[in-house]
């Protein structure tokens, strides 16, 4: 694995890779690494020739009073298991690299960063929008991976490198998780042992929703209200928002008539957990379908 830590370096290599024909996949992280990650980077290697993945924790996605400072890093690990699922290239750059003096240009999806985390954490999804363009700008992969964890980054990443004509397939990779169900997260590195335990509520309902609609529960209402009092039994988990909307625009859903997204953002301590499902109606005669 070769490491990169300056935007030239990086394109002279993978200008070299590109005239000898091979494919590329980029797979951009802010680093510490679970097997999230790692399965993304596993998917790269199956599907392209050459895997990119940066290590960049990007400053302007973080609000000021967010966790930028504190944000958990250990590029040391990061590199050994990078290297072991057989990552090419690895790209670590500094932060002046990439908003050097006089940076000025910034990218804003409308509309859809208005929803749930966008909402919550005002200029977030302009930091992630802007910094994926130019990262996508400089590897110019030929894939690019992200989790479906971060949902509705995935939604902004696809609404942003069609609108700007980019020339890249972005693919959504499912959630990976813990045995016992929680969301995979770097984040999870704050919580303590009791805490690790109540953030358990947040798959676990999550999964209830799941099996409302199996059982024929078509009312987004009243699917909301059991996931809220499940979680509420929790103390130690402060819902901050739980919404049942259409899985591309956000728009708010009623009746659960076709896949629909269960989105969740809880505090537990010092962390902002966020998880998600799409839930979809049973069919109500499946033999009929022919
Ligand atoms: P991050 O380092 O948190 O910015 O995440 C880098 C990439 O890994 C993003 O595309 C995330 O959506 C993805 N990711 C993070 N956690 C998971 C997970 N548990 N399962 C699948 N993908 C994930």
């Amino acid at each position: 694995m070769l490491e990169f830590n300056t935007i030239a370096e990086l394109r002279k290599a993978l200008k070299a890779e590109r005239s000898k024909g091979k494919t590329t996949a980029f797979v951009p992280t802010m680093g510490y690494f679970h097997d999230g990650h790692l399965t993304l980077m596993r998917e790269a290697k199956k599907r392209a020739d050459c895997v990119v993945v940066s290590i960049f924790v990007n400053p302007t996605q973080f609000g000021p009073n967010e966790d930028l400072d504190k944000y958990p890093r250990n590029l040391e690990r990061d590199r050994s298991l990078a290297a072991k699922v057989g990552v090419d290239f690895i790209f670590i750059p500094t932060v002046d690299e990439i908003y050097p003096k006089g940076y000025s240009t910034y990218i804003d999806v409308e509309g859809i960063t208005n929803a749930l985390c966008g909402r919550q954490r005002p200029g977030h999804f302009r930091g992630v929008a802007t910094v994926v363009t130019k990262l996508l700008n400089i590897v110019q992969p030929d894939i690019a991976l992200f989790g479906e964890k971060d949902w509705q980054q995935l939604i902004v990443i696809k609404r942003l490198v069609s609108d700007l004509n980019m020339d890249v397939e972005i693919i959504g990779i499912p959630t990976v998780r813990e045995p016992d169900g929680l969301a995979m997260s770097s984040r999870n590195s704050y919580l303590s042992a009791e805490e690790r335990s109540a953030a358990l509520v947040i798959s676990k309902s999550l999964t209830l929703a799941a099996n409302m609609v199996d059982r024929g529960e078509a009312s987004a209402s009243k699917i909301a209200s059991a996931l809220k009092e499940l979680i509420e039994k929790e103390k130690a988990v402060k819902l901050e928002y739980l919404e049942i909307c259409d899985p591309e625009t956000f728009a708010p859903v009623e009746e659960i008539k076709a896949d629909t997204l269960v989105a969740i953002a809880a505090w537990v301590g010092k962390a902002r957990l966020i998880d998600n499902t799409i839930i979809r109606p049973k069919l109500e005669n499946p033999g009929n379908l022919g």
